[in-house]
């Protein structure tokens, strides 16, 4: 999929990412603006490596207002030491970092969604030179990449880790056997509704182990969620045989999301009444909320109904919402 032709990244690491030990330093993008003629973008990154082996990469802040991915990769980054491993640990805890800064998903820079970027383009916007950088420089160096999402402001998920279905089956089945290592609450087996420039697919499409989460949302993070991340990314690392030590077991439900019958879409904005909460049953055709109309009393609210039978997956979080948002998702227990 990369182009030859294309020109280097303007982004150069400030630390070696081949030396040994651990390194801690910034992917500096330049970005010569008003307030910082000459200034650059300084993205944290961490490497730790201590030999030959396999290399890990580990990724929060793709979306800017999701919290738990950065929580665990800061921590980590400051914790994990080159002693405890084999290979290469290569940590960048916001992804996204001006939108990790301005606690947005996208980019306050130029409004990019990272997970709509890939393959980037070196001599394009700053979010498409980070997901270029991240294209033609990081993920070839990985052997399995982790990317921890949580729902951000708009959205709240029960938490879990995925991966996705996928043509190669061989590669199906070792991201599910890190899915499994990571032991969230759930467990889920996805079809995107929408991969053209995610990085999951740049990643999967290199032949990459390829897994994600989403655990929780609201725009923060929650101390269990927390938790998760952190048993989770250390889970990941000791099944990839980087980190010493035993997997952390803890119980998984397995759920399906396979088509987009799992989405319910807001058709009219308003007052969003949930009918029913995160992990709960529901039947095809039961109420999921209702969206009351809030320019005048005596109006029928819009019914959201599930289009299948399963458990509630996600929710829209904040109290008002849009015609167009994701108003609840639906998984099937497995
Ligand atoms: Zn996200």
């Amino acid at each position: 999929m990369t182009d030859q032709n294309l020109p280097p990244s303007p982004i150069s690491p400030t630390i070696d990412l081949d030396a040994d030990g651990t390194q801690h330093g910034f992917l500096r993008l330049p970005y010569s603006r008003d307030d910082s003629a000459w200034g650059s973008v300084m993205i944290p990154i961490c490497v730790i490596r201590n030999g030959k082996g396999p290399t890990a990469l580990l990724t929060g802040g793709n979306h800017g207002d999701e919290y738990e991915g950065p929580v665990a990769l800061f921590d980590l980054a400051r914790t994990l030491e080159p002693k405890q491993i084999g290979g290469a640990v290569i940590i960048v805890p916001a992804m996204n970092y001006p939108a990790f800064r301005g606690g947005t998903r996208t980019s306050p820079i130029d409004k990019g969604n990272m997970n709509r970027s890939f393959p980037g383009r070196p001599d394009g916007t700053v979010t498409q030179k980070i997901a270029d950088y991240f294209q033609r420089s990081l993920l070839p160096r990985a052997d399995l990449v982790l990317d921890i999402h949580s729902g951000g402001k708009t959205l709240d998920f029960l938490p879990f880790c995925a991966a996705h279905v996928l043509p190669d089956k061989a590669q199906e089945k070792k991201a599910f056997a890190a899915v499994a290592a990571f032991a969230a609450p759930y467990s889920n087996r996805m079809v995107e509704i929408d991969t053209v420039g995610m990085y999951d697919t740049a990643a999967e499409e290199m032949g990459k182990t390829f897994i994600t989460t989403e655990l929780g949302g609201g725009g923060t993070a929650r101390a269990a969620t927390v938790r998760i991340a952190k048993r989770g990314v250390r889970n990941v690392l000791r099944h990839a045989g980087i980190l010493e030590g035993e997997i952390e077991q803890a119980p998984t439900r397995w759920l399906d999301m396979p088509t987009a019958d799992c989405f319910a879409f807001a058709e009219t904005g308003g007052l969003i009444e949930p009918t029913i909460d995160l992990g709960e049953p529901v039947n095809e055709g039961d109420v999921l909320a209702r969206i009351h109309p809030v320019d005048r009393t005596g109006i029928a609210p819009q019914v959201i109904r599930a289009a299948m039978s399963g458990i509630l997956a996600a929710r829209h979080f904040p109290g008002l919402v849009q015609t167009g948002d994701c108003a609840a998702v639906i998984a099937m227990l497995r």
